[in-house]
């Protein structure tokens, strides 16, 4: 076997140059550092360790969640010449036995094992007499206590970086969003500098984030640029899909609905018919995901803000996979904001979940209302880069700035003033001067912030209060009702009253569709 990395890329894998970030990568683990590679799927991130385990001497110990999936991985290493194998906790007495002599002869270049199987008596023991090339831990997003995948015994994993401190280590991940992330190297204890991000960047989808002023209307708008194609429209709720997908088809669409309420059946029905049909399109919930693997969606619209940023990205990310261009379009209002922190806060999370699932959506409101580049930001939250994309809304249209600061005085004065308690459109109406009959009962016509707002349009305003939301100067209430409050930072600006540029939302595009439900 060689020794030199493209020779085993070519001997091994027949492979002619490596793919981004592998040769770094490969370069660094084998000169003995640790390393966190974060890929997509199908990014390569497999040969990053196997290569560095076939030319360092010893062997090579890989952790992996999936037993199935090691299997192949070791028959397809086994094909290639590679002294592969996978402990397994079900292998038969004899074949155990020969494995462990294999080990202990160093007559092995990488063993595959689950942490389960790792973890049990005895087996790191063993281990602790062999010399390791490396310890690589795939899916490493599964030590994670907060994400979808947690597995308790990945938590464990860090007597590794006890028993062999001096051995490189590795942590491989196609999904780990900041916090995660900070999570996998403080457990591993693997250094932000030893960290490889790269390949996120998803250069043929265009991003566009806008407003919910009238989502049927926009909707109809995005998907006329859509005829003939396939894409899939998410929203929050079973009966909204069921509602959207029943308005598209009397609007001509072959649209049809995915999500968990429905039968078995009907669901598997509807997934062929999107994945074989031609122009269909699919109005789902985050139900609609798992075993997409059609080539050519070729939009993916969000009529009601997804869980995270995170989530925004893997869902569009459905749109364009072959390559071709592809559009995405996100709207969203106050109202959505409301209700992802109500189902942060009913839910039975520990607290420090739930600040984490906060600091998750105040990225995705970053996002939304960011004056840069759309996917400088998107990936900026999962530490790659690209440079301003020429391909989103805000490239395309970079909105105008303006000196905000006596306008979001004027709009947490007014939020002060009224009780902390009422919604965007009242606290508009307020800084407008609107004399309607709430707001004259409630006596609000009479106080010091009526109508101080008259030099700008209600458009503005949404968009200056969605603003001071994204930056965390104003709260939505927690119970769900759209209730505006100050927060502590908010109470800061008032006290401080730093310069704060704000964005002009772009011009609206002209628009003549009517029922406006969201
Ligand atoms: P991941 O583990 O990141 O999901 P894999 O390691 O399974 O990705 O790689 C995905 C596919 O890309 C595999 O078929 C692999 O053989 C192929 N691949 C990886 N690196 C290269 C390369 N440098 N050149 C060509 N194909 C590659
Ligand atoms: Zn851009």
């Amino acid at each position: 076997m060689p020794t030199n990395a493209v020779e085993i890329l070519k001997a091994v894998y027949g492979y002619d140059a490596f793919r981004g970030p592998q040769a770094r990568i490969i370069e660094h683990v084998i000169a003995g550092h640790n390393a966190f590679v974060l890929m997509p799927t199908g990014g390569g991130k497999s040969l990053c360790y196997q290569i560095p385990a076939i030319a360092r001497p010893g062997m090579g110990l890989i952790v992996s969640p999936l037993l199935a999936l090691m299997a192949d991985q070791v028959a397809a290493l086994r094909q290639a010449g590679v002294k592969a194998a996978a402990l397994n906790s079900d292998l038969p007495p004899e074949e155990r036995r020969a494995l462990w002599s294999d080990i202990e002869a160093g007559a092995l270049d990488l063993l595959y094992v689950a942490p389960e199987t790792l973890l049990r008596g005895g087996v790191l023991e063993r281990l602790g007499r062999t010399r390791l090339s490396l310890i690589a831990i795939d899916e490493a997003h599964c030590l994670s206590q907060w994400g979808h995948d947690f597995r308790p015994s990945y938590r464990q994993l860090d007597v590794l970086v006890r028993q062999f401190p001096q051995t490189p280590r590795m942590a491989l991940t196609a999904t780990a969003d900041a916090p995660t992330r900070a999570e996998i190297l403080s457990h591993l204890q693997i250094a932000e500098a030893d960290a490889f991000i790269a390949g996120f960047d998803r250069p043929n989808i265009r991003y566009a984030i806008a407003e919910k002023d009238n989502p049927r209307a926009q909707l109809k708008d995005f998907l006329k640029r859509h005829q003939g194609e396939s894409g899939i429209v998410y929203c929050l709720s079973k009966r909204k899909c069921e509602e959207t997908a029943a308005w598209l088809r009397g609007e001509g669409y072959d649209a049809l609905a995915y999500h968990a309420g429905m039968d078995k059946a009907e669901r598997e029905a509807n997934q062929q018919r999107f994945q074989h049909g031609e122009a269909v399109v699919m109005v789902a919930t985050i139900a609609f995901g798992m075993g997409i693997d059609k080539p050519d969606v070729r939009f993916v619209a969000h009529i009601d803000l997804p869980g995270s940023l995170e989530a925004y990205y893997q869902e569009t990310g459905r749109a364009g996979r072959d390559g071709l261009p592809s559009e995405t379009l996100m709207l969203y209002g106050p109202e959505d904001v409301a209700l992802r922190n109500r189902f942060i806060e009913e839910s039975d999370a520990p607290d420090e979940r739930k600040r984490t699932e906060r600091q998750k959506l105040d990225a995705l409101l970053g996002l939304a209302e960011t004056a840069g580049c759309r996917r400088q930001v998107l990936l900026s939250y999962f530490g790659d880069h690209c440079e301003p994309c020429g391909n989103c809304d805000t490239c395309a249209e970079p909105p105008q700035l303006f000196d905000g600061t006596i306008a979001a005085q004027k709009a947490l004065s007014c939020i002060y003033r009224t009780g902390e308690r009422f919604g965007q459109a009242y606290i508009v109406d307020v800084l407008l001067g609107v004399e309607s009959e709430r707001i004259t009962q409630f006596g609000h016509d009479r106080i010091s912030t009526f109508g101080i707002g008259k030099e700008h349009d209600s458009r503005l305003w949404r968009a200056i209060l969605r603003q001071l939301i994204a930056l965390r100067l104003v709260d939505v209430d927690l119970a769900g009702h759209g209730g505006l409050s100050i927060s502590s930072q908010g109470r800061d600006f008032l006290r401080d009253k730093p310069t704060l540029k704000l964005r002009v939302p772009p011009p609206r595009r002209s628009r003549r569709g009517k029922g406006g439900q969201s």
